[in-house]
């Protein structure tokens, strides 16, 4: 495998064209968003259409293939694609029309005829937008995936579930949810099943939408599961595949997919910030090079600059490898807790430096809402506590993994 750092001339133009997007279109419109707990459909529509084109492109370049996000593109594109969209605006990948994270679960665990039906439905979205959703947790089982409360149990031909998920991204306007349950609590792991379960399953309903620091234009639901009754067609894989740990697998593959694409979209907000402190920092010290404040001031914006710069090529690494089809859990891990944290304080740096005016709410500076919107990047997906946890066991499991 060759070391190379640079983007090939398409990989160059995509990011130069979601650049142009994301700055003249998608920021200007973000405070808007933010303020109306939502982005309007026709954007969506328009944002539908060029992931349409994008997938388009990718398979007659490479043939079909399968991507961890909503775009059918190999997974370093969709890393790519995915900065900018979140330096536009951090809750509009979160939006995006498509399977979601509930894409990679089907997508991996998924019979030929459930990925079929389920996938399918993304194909055409000239009708209506549709969503996938992905509902692992639940009160009191966040971090602790191992501890879910759903329960699932057989009767005959169906699957009955009952119980509460919270938190699920686009989980009430989703036209279907992967949700995750146990045959048996006292199983821990080995007692997961996931099932999708389409909208509209009579004991199937969505409870309240959370109302949120930030990302305030995305969607957070919870959703109710009361003796639903779902066929068992809708088992994620078929019976045979839960003999072993199946189940929860299959939730923890979904993340070595998705955690680099979380990594990706902090970067960005972490490198909006960052490039608006830059430009004060430039208008406001320029002519004061002697003063010793700007040189403090500069040497913390490097700080910022080199922390995403090296969380970015920890997360490029990461979705690399994953389309190598090599295994990229530590590395995944690696990416979302070093992409939230550098972002994170990408975020804090820009507002201090930038005093007071980074506190106000106005349409062409939003460090308050990066601010107000970063901090969860540390929290789904696994808080960085958690990737820690994920990294040390690898590195010391696997002797030779560093
Ligand atoms: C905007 C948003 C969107 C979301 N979307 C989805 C979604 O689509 N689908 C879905 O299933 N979930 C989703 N979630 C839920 C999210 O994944 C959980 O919030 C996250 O896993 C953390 O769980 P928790 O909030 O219960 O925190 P907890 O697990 O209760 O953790 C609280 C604190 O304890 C720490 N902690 C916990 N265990 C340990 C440990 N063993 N060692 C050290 N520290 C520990 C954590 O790091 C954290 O700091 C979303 C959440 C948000 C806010």
């Amino acid at each position: 495998m060759a070391l190379e750092f640079s983007l090939t001339p398409k990989q160059q133009a995509l990011r130069e064209n979601l650049r142009g997007l994301a700055k003249h279109v998608i920021r200007p419109q973000s405070l808007s968003w933010d303020r109306g707990h939502g982005i309007p459909e026709q954007f969506l529509r328009t944002m539908a259409t060029l992931n349409t084109s994008l997938t388009a492109s990718a398979k007659r370049d490479e043939g079909p293939r399968e991507s961890s996000g909503n775009f059918g593109m190999k997974n370093l594109d969709t890393l790519l694609v995915t900065e900018e969209l979140a330096w536009g605006d951090a809750a509009l990948p979160l939006c995006m029309p498509g399977p979601g994270l509930g894409g990679p679960p089907v997508r991996g665990s998924g019979t030929e005829e459930q990925k079929r039906r389920y996938l399918g439905i993304f194909e055409d979205m000239s009708e209506s937008l549709k969503w996938g959703a992905y509902a692992l947790t639940e009160p009191g089982a966040g971090s602790d995936v191992a501890g879910i409360r759903t329960s699932c149990r057989k009767e005959g031909a169906s699957w009955v579930l009952s119980g509460r998920k919270c938190y699920i991204t686009n989980g009430a306007r989703a036209s279907w949810n992967v949700v995750f349950a146990t045959v048996d609590p006292s199983l821990g792991r080995a007692g997961h099943r996931a099932f999708v379960v389409e909208r509209g399953t009579p004991g199937f309903s969505v409870g309240r939408i959370e109302e949120k620091m930030g990302l305030r234009a995305s969607e957070t639901a919870e959703l109710v599961l009361e003796d639903c009754r779902v066929p068992e067609e809708c088992l994620l894989g078929g019976e045979a595949s839960y003999a072993s740990r199946e189940g929860f697998m299959t939730a923890m593959k979904t993340f070595d997919n998705t955690r680099p694409i979380v990594a990706a979209m902090a970067i960005g907000i972490g490198r909006a910030a960052f490039e608006y402190a830059r430009g004060f920092v430039r208008e406001h010290y320029a002519l004061a090079r002697h003063v010793p404040r700007y040189s403090a001031i500069a040497e913390r914006l490097a700080r910022v600059g080199r922390d995403l710069d090296a969380a970015r090529l920890v997360t490029w690494r990461a979705g690399w490898l994953a389309d190598q089809g090599v295994a990229n859990a530590k590395e995944a891990s690696m990416a979302k807790a070093l992409g939230g944290q550098a972002a994170i304080r990408a975020c804090i740096e820009a507002i201090e430096i930038c005093g007071v005016e980074g506190t106000l709410q106005k349409d062409h500076q939003l460090l308050e809402k990066w601010f107000r919107d970063i901090k969860v990047y540390d929290i789904f997906e696994g808080t960085g506590q958690i990737q820690r946890i994920v990294i040390a066991k690898r590195m010391l499991t696997n002797l030779k993994s560093f």
